[in-house]
């Protein structure tokens, strides 16, 4: 998670210069904030913008990042402290950037706010590393510089204060870092819309004196940041947040608004828990609502996923079945139909022709002495002579006409709208063809004898027509073969 997967985030001397210049003018700030809190900064920014380069940068510049923090501490902490207290503050943030940095790829890799788990997480190891580094930068404060107030109250607030901070600024960094932006101009609408309206009902309600007046209230600015987060995300929640702060602080800490308590302590505290809970509630509303979406999108994906499963099942199963029903309509060594077919479309055939009155004829045909092409050449040289002859009467046919391999080497061809006469014709063809057929690699002479029947009457079925075929089959082969009979 580097600044460079972003895509369009500045070469490394741009951020180290973007950081430390940050860092600076956060330090510079957050001297100034310190005013009211017996000189501890009560809204201490820099460490947000450090701990957000560290994230977002690989490990190898985070010793880089962590030059230009010291460096901008430094020169920011000078006019106001010694610089043996400069140089204590900063070794005390980078302490605190550190830990959480490392906490939070640890715990949390890649680590990213638009997660509530790591926004919950953020919120925990936020807690404890600025805790810590409060209890340092509160001794050093206290053994440092002759103050009045306990060492507790300076702990909390260092610790809150640092801890605004970061909650103020890291998210937005991330956000706008780490999400690419969608420029739609409806949006762009009403993001502007958004700033305008958190910018006035903030100054509003920020600008009157210490008396509360319903409904100019602190919480009215709720709904805001909640706009913010639903429509925007993270980074709309942190910006609005960010927003609401810098007006809030900036009144606060002139003594106008609606949060100034009874001692300058409690003011920051009030600010502090105010803002506080604006922020953390807004981001973990953006997380959520983010996860949501990730979910969602998730499903929508299985769903495709499984469809396009379902789908790709289906055809197979579509291709099986088409398989399974050629299997079971033709013969596998011929190509023709297998009797079953040939019985169920004969039935059709016959039935359209009662229907429109058309005649229908059928030719019935067996291979003359093929038991003994078999005997004197071999069975695989018996079924090249099947082959042959039924590619030879195919070639022959019709669109309309139905060929079939009845069984062994006894064929069928059903002729819808011819007579009797037409069959005669087309066996004779058919006959004089395969007796002038050479059937490659058969020595023999290959011959066949034919019966024919025509549909008579409309009584007459498919066993009928082909009981009569065959014993116009059976006289052609009693004749001598090589010859049509009508049955
Ligand atoms: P006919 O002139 O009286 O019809 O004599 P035929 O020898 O052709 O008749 P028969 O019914 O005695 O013999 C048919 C032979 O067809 C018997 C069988 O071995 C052969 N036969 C049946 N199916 C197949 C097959 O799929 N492949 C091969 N090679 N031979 C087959
Ligand atoms: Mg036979
Ligand atoms: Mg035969």
């Amino acid at each position: 998670m580097a600044f460079n997967h972003a895509g369009t985030t500045p070469a490394r001397p741009l951020r180290l210069l973007a950081v430390g210049l940050g860092y600076y003018l956060g330090a510079v700030l957050g001297v100034a904030a310190s005013s009211m809190s017996e000189g501890i900064s009560i809204f201490w920014l820099p460490n947000g913008i450090l701990l957000a380069a560290l994230l977002l940068a690989p490990r190898r510049d985070w010793p880089l990042y962590q030059l230009a923090a010291v460096a901008a501490e430094i020169a920011a902490d000078l006019p106001t402290f010694n610089l043996a207290q400069a140089i204590g503050f900063a070794a005390v943030n980078l302490f605190e950037c550190l830990l959480a940095a490392w906490l939070l790829q640890r715990v949390a890799c890649p680590f990213a706010l638009d997660r509530l788990r790591h926004v919950a997480l953020f919120g925990l190891v936020l807690g404890l590393a600025s805790g810590l580094a409060a209890l340092l930068g509160a001794s050093i404060y206290s053994l440092s510089a002759p103050t009045t107030t306990s060492i507790w109250d300076l702990w909390t607030i260092w610790w809150l204060g640092d801890g605004m901070g970061v909650l103020l600024v890291t998210p937005l960094v991330l956000g706008w870092l780490q999400t690419p932006s969608q420029p739609a101009i409806r949006r762009l609408l009403e993001a502007t819309a958004l700033l305008a309206l958190t910018l006035l009902l903030t100054a509003w309600v920020f600008s009157q004196g210490t008396t509360d007046s319903f409904p100019r209230r602190p919480f009215l600015l709720f709904p805001l940041p909640l706009w913010a987060a639903v429509r925007f995300g993270v980074r709309g929640a942190a910006s609005i947040v960010l927003l609401i702060a810098a007006i809030a602080i900036t009144a606060t800490l002139n003594d106008v608004g609606p949060l100034l308590a009874a001692t300058p302590a409690d003011t920051v505290l009030l600010l502090q828990e105010y803002l506080a809970v604006l922020a953390f509630s807004s981001l973990a509303l953006a997380a959520l609502l983010q996860d949501l979406r990730a979910t969602h999108d998730e499903l929508d994906r299985l769903n495709c996923e499984l469809e396009a499963r379902v789908e790709a099942r289906t055809h197979d199963l579509e291709l099986a079945n088409q398989h399974l029903e050629e299997l079971a309509s033709v013969d596998p060594l011929t190509g023709a139909s297998n009797r079953r077919h040939f019985m169920e479309q004969a039935k059709v055939e016959i039935s359209r022709a009662k229907r429109q009155g058309l005649p229908l004829s059928l030719i019935m045909l067996d291979i003359d002495f093929f038991k003994s092409v078999n005997d004197r050449f071999g069975h695989e040289t018996g079924d090249k002579v099947l082959v042959a002859l039924a590619a030879t009467i195919h070639a022959t046919l019709r669109g309309g006409d139905i060929f079939a391999r009845l069984g062994g080497e006894e064929f069928v061809v059903l002729l819808p709208g011819q007579g009797l006469s037409e069959a005669l014709l087309m066996a004779e063809r058919l006959r004089l063809l395969i007796a002038q057929n050479v059937v490659p690699g058969c020595p023999a002479h290959i011959t066949v004898s034919a019966g024919l029947a025509a549909l008579e009457d409309a009584s007459e079925e498919i066993d009928g027509l082909l009981r009569r075929a065959d014993a116009g089959l059976y006289r052609a082969k009693d004749q001598g073969r090589n010859q049509v009979c009508p049955g």
